[in-house]
């Protein structure tokens, strides 16, 4: 034959790959194996342009993957999925002509394989390589998205050398982080030690070639030697009656390089370059196995290794032991059941090879165990371990890219806020606004995973905002917000904090009383605060509010007083204070002073009153409520002038108030008024008439009553008057007519 017979036309090659596909489908029942074909007849009039770089037509690609999720045993919505994965991506079919084709369960896995394509890697440090991972099992939903994609990325390293050496090793190096690590998580064996000593050929051809230069000169004593002990091992089970298969293979590079370079050991040191796998029936056997083969060879002590009754974390099963053979060769004996073998091999993937694939429930639980599975590394510490057993956590986490490509994993729900909180609190408090795929978003944007964040800062930015905290969704981002308000503002809080208590405690008169060691210090105790200027940022900040402050200390200084009382009625030498002469007014500590009622506010006995001492005037009474008691109660300087004063009830005086009766404007009604007030024999002392501007008579008097009883029913009999609209007294600040 030619060189140029050996060429085959394209419609050859073609006709061969669909050879090729038919193998698989023919496998499925006759509607299974039509949506294969057609995937197949799909793909390749998609993609019928282009080409590999290898030259090959395009469809050789998606076929070979489908070959590698054939071999694993995956359903017939996979396989199509594999033909059809770069579809979406590479040529003009959308999503939806999948669906429309296919069905929703292809279209979605082909969906989850392109996102997957999309996530860009670069060398990163080990903990982001744990988060990248997540990551991509997270947005992948469906496990055998990640079949499909690894099938994906075997085919793709197995024609590497046709790519670029510098895409070459980026593609190498992704493969070492991310999928081989995946492969091994799913417990697909075969895959991973093919991914692995590929990518290792590519990055350190140099340990590669030494290691595979060292295996292919030892090959043969090696692959003879394990042929005797084959032969040994059949012959001593069978004298047994133990149904067994033998089979051997030698360590994959990779996993020789890793014993050479990560744990510093020589070619002679290794144990386990050459093993010899027996399986067997059932169990028991595996342990009468074990039995045999520790009689047939000298064991090397501490290497026998019981997976069966302890599985590893991902689910493996085996015996296993090191033994010496006859020319001191040493090897690893593992022994298991059929069913552990296949596991072991096909890892999840057994799962539809040897099940039948997973439905409803049982996919529920099948997930969850890989779920699990794929936290739980097999060398996790027991920290780790526990912090991996919150699979639900991981449900709900997402993760985002920072634009340098750091993954940041945050709850779902995160928005913006909690993303640059994660950052730093110096870009939380500084942030301004956020970008999410290049584009402006809201702050309180929910994030999804495999988006990347940008956020924007400015220098001038005043700081978090108070209701930043209920967009956020982290409990960190949440106290880095609180933190804020009560440092950064811790000034202005103070001040804020001291005018407003200060101010409250003045107006209901306890300030004093608050400020002393023996109040205060027990009650800073109970509010659990270290001093005073603390109570004032929190007050400033609005962790507590003055008035409620002052109301809880007024009643403890209440209960105070009283018990104080209590204790001072028993003392026989009591003092009563005595009132006032002729004002029935008693004034804490002065027994004889000039008392005068305040013409602003009129008190009268049953008003809470209070005094001020005036430069030369006495001391002036006025109503608690008066509002020039309040303004001057602001004042550091009058404050201290003001003193308690009480009304001292058994003595009865007469006590001018002042009084505004709002009437219609006509003829009698303040004649009416009058006589009403003769016939209760209240005396008027002062009386003035105005009218307001909706056109109603203003009668102010000034009345002459025994206190706040008698003025009460006054007003409620001027109230029943004719013509008479309302009757009020009148304070400070409201027209007095005075
Ligand atoms: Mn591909």
């Amino acid at each position: 034959m030619q060189e140029s017979d050996l060429k085959p036309d394209i419609e050859t090659v073609i006709e061969g790959y669909r050879e090729t596909v038919r193998k698989i489908a023919c496998a499925f029942p006759p509607e299974e194996s039509a949506k294969i074909m057609s995937a197949f007849e799909c793909a390749n009039r998609m993609h019928s342009t282009q080409k590999r770089k290898s030259g090959d037509p395009y469809i050789c690609h998606p076929v070979a993957a489908a070959v590698i999720i054939s071999d694993l045993g995956l359903d017939s919505d996979s396989i199509a999925a594999g033909l059809l994965h770069d579809c979406v991506e590479d040529t003009s079919s959308t999503y939806e002509d999948i669906q429309r084709e296919f069905g929703k369960p292809v279209a979605d896995l082909v969906d989850g394989v392109t996102k997957l394509g999309n996530i860009v890697y670069s060398s990163r440090e080990e903990e982001q390589m744990e988060d990248l991972r997540k990551m991509f099992i997270a947005m992948a939903k469906d496990i055998r998205v990640i079949i499909i994609k690894l099938a994906d990325r075997l085919h793709n390293i197995r024609t590497i050398e046709f790519q670029r050496p510098v895409k070459q090793s980026e593609i190498c190096l992704e493969t070492m982080e991310i999928y081989a690590p995946l492969a091994h998580r799913l417990g697909i064996h075969n895959i991973k030690e093919e991914l692995e000593d590929r990518s290792l050929r590519i990055l350190d051809p140099v340990g590669y070639s030494e290691i595979q230069s060292f295996l292919s000169g030892k090959e043969e004593v090696f692959s003879q030697f394990l042929e005797r002990q084959v032969v040994r091992i059949k012959e001593k089970l069978d004298q047994s009656g133990i149904e067994c298969e033998v089979r051997f293979r030698l360590k994959h590079v990779y996993s020789i390089y890793r014993k050479l370079y990560g744990q510093n050991l020589t070619f002679d040191e290794i144990y386990d370059i050459c093993a010899a796998r027996i399986i067997v029936g059932q169990i028991v056997d595996c342990y009468n196995v074990f039995g045999i083969i520790h009689d047939l060879y000298r064991p090397i002590p501490g290497r026998f290794k019981d997976y069966i009754s302890t599985p590893k974390p991902n689910g493996y099963q085996s015996l296993h032991t090191v033994v010496i053979g006859g020319e001191g060769i040493p090897f690893e004996v593992q022994i298991r059941t059929e069913e552990m073998d296949k596991s072991a091999e096909f890892g999840i993937a057994a799962h539809w090879k040897y099940k039948g694939g997973l439905r409803g429930r049982q996919k529920e639980e099948a997930f969850a165990w890989v779920r699990q599975l794929l936290e739980t590394q097999q060398d996790t510490d027991a920290e780790d371990f526990i912090k991996n057993m919150k699979v639900d956590l991981f449900a709900d986490e997402v993760y985002v890219f920072t634009p340098r490509g750091d993954v940041i994993n945050m709850p779902q729900g995160a928005t913006p806020i909690d993303f640059a909180y994660a950052i730093h609190s110096e870009v939380g408090n500084r942030m301004t606004g956020a970008k999410v795929n290049g584009r402006m978003v809201g702050i309180d944007y929910v994030l999804k995973s495999g988006e990347i964040v940008d956020i924007i800062t400015s220098k001038s930015s005043i700081g978090p905002k108070r209701d930043w905290m209920q967009i956020v969704k982290t409990t960190s981002a949440k106290s880095k917000i609180r933190q804020w308000f009560k440092k950064e503002r811790r000034e202005e809080n103070y001040e804020h904090g001291k005018s407003t208590l200060d101010r409250e405690l003045r107006v209901a008169l306890i300030y004093d009383s608050f400020m002393l060691p023996e109040f205060l210090t027990p009650f800073l105790k109970q509010l659990g605060l270290p001093n005073l200027d603390e109570l004032y940022i929190c007050i400033g900040y609005g962790g507590m509010t003055a008035s409620k402050i002052v109301s809880r200390a007024k009643e403890e200084i209440i209960r105070i007083r009283h018990a104080r009382e209590q204790q001072e009625i028993k003392l026989p030498q009591q003092t009563k204070r005595k009132a006032i002469a002729d004002t029935g007014v008693i004034v804490e500590g002065l027994d004889n002073c000039l008392v005068k009622f305040a013409k602003c506010c009129t008190p009268i006995p049953g008003d809470e009153i209070v005094g001020f001492i005036t430069r030369g005037h006495g001391v002036s009474v006025h109503r608690k409520e008066c509002a020039n008691v309040r303004s001057s109660l602001g004042n550091q300087e009058e404050y201290d002038r003001w003193i308690a004063t009480e009304w001292e009830m058994s003595e009865r005086h007469n006590y001018n108030t002042a009084v505004k009766v709002v009437a219609k404007n006509r003829a009698g009604v303040l004649s009416d008024v009058v006589s009403a007030l003769g016939n209760m024999k209240i005396n008027v002392n002062e009386l003035s008439v105005r009218e307001n501007a909706d056109g109603q008579s203003l009668f102010f008097m000034t009345i002459s009553v025994t206190g706040k009883e008698q003025l009460d029913l006054v007003i409620n009999r001027l109230k029943r008057g004719s013509g008479v609209i309302d009757v009020m007294r009148c304070l400070a600040g409201s027209e007095t007519g005075r």
